[in-house]
């Protein structure tokens, strides 16, 4: 399916919700053994169990992906009970708190950078030692237009997104003769309960986000797996180090 080696397994980290939640279905729903990784554990196990209903390998795996020693035992977990991986998606994120860069509080900076870019780091590093010792893989880490583009308000958001694709950009580089690929997805307004935390924060958010997507309207988690789901196949064997936008056009402008 995948790629010569026909990878089955991917690692999807922030699973138990949103767009983590419905890449894992996607996965799933081709035969893919899943590793559904969150730090709630509650979400975490009740989407691991829904799709393990089904007969197919899914399990969930508690991580805080901002914790070096979490993410070291995490691949040791996944490869015992799974065999290893052959895919993964580093997709867990936070918004954290709105506010301009003069506002930005120190510890707001810190905790979203743990998340967003330090914990796509971390679980770079190990996919990629684990993938260059198995010598295939692909992984897909999750950025946004905030990676792409300037956005008043959320300056540490912004930076951790645009940090993403620099570690993509390189990560695809160092590994481009080991058949590994490294891409990154820049999701537009995507409905999941991170951007309707965003939107219920001021009034009339759910409209202004919908004006500013050129198609009209909000995008679907569905769209962004799919995406992941291309990227991760061999229909994408000669692309790496990309930053593909899923954003219904709102970077084309
Ligand atoms: P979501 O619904 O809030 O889901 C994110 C999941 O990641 C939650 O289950 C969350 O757990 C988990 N998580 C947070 N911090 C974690 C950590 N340290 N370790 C492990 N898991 C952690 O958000 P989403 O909208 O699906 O976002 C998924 C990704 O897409 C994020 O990277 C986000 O920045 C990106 N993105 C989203 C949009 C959008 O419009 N939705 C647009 C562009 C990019 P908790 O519930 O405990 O926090």
């Amino acid at each position: 399916m995948t790629n010569p080696h026909d990878a089955r397994t991917i690692l999807i980290t922030g699973a138990g919700s949103g767009i983590g939640k419905a890449t894992a279905e996607r996965f799933h729903n081709e035969g893919w053994s899943v590793a559904l990784v969150d730090r709630d554990e509650e979400h975490g196990r009740r989407a691991a169990e829904a799709l393990s209903r089904d007969g197919a390998t899914c399990a969930f795996f508690r991580c805080d992906v901002s914790d070096e020693a979490d993410v070291a035992a995490l691949l040791e977990d996944v490869t015992a009970e799974l065999g290893g991986i052959d895919a993964a998606f580093n997709n867990a994120g936070i918004e954290g708190e709105q506010g301009a860069t003069t506002e930005c509080t120190a510890d707001n900076f810190d905790r979203i950078i743990a998340v967003n870019l330090r914990g796509v780091w971390l679980c770079l590093r190990a996919e990629l030692k684990h993938m260059a010792q198995q010598g295939h893989g692909v992984i897909v880490n999750c950025s946004s237009v905030a990676g792409l583009i300037g956005m008043p308000g959320i300056p540490a958001y912004v930076a951790s997104k645009h940090g993403v694709i620099g570690l993509t950009r390189t990560a695809a580089l160092e590994h481009a003769r080991q058949n590994i690929r490294v891409n990154a997805v820049c999701p537009g307004a995507i409905e999941t309960p991170m951007l309707e935390r965003y939107m219920s924060s001021t009034e009339g958010g759910r409209e202004a986000m919908e004006a500013t997507e050129p198609v009209g309207r909000i995008g679907h988690p569905e769209e962004i797996a799919d995406a992941v789901f291309w990227l991760c196949s061999d229909r994408a064997s000669f692309v790496t180090g990309h930053a593909l936008p899923v954003d219904g056009g709102w970077t084309a402008g």
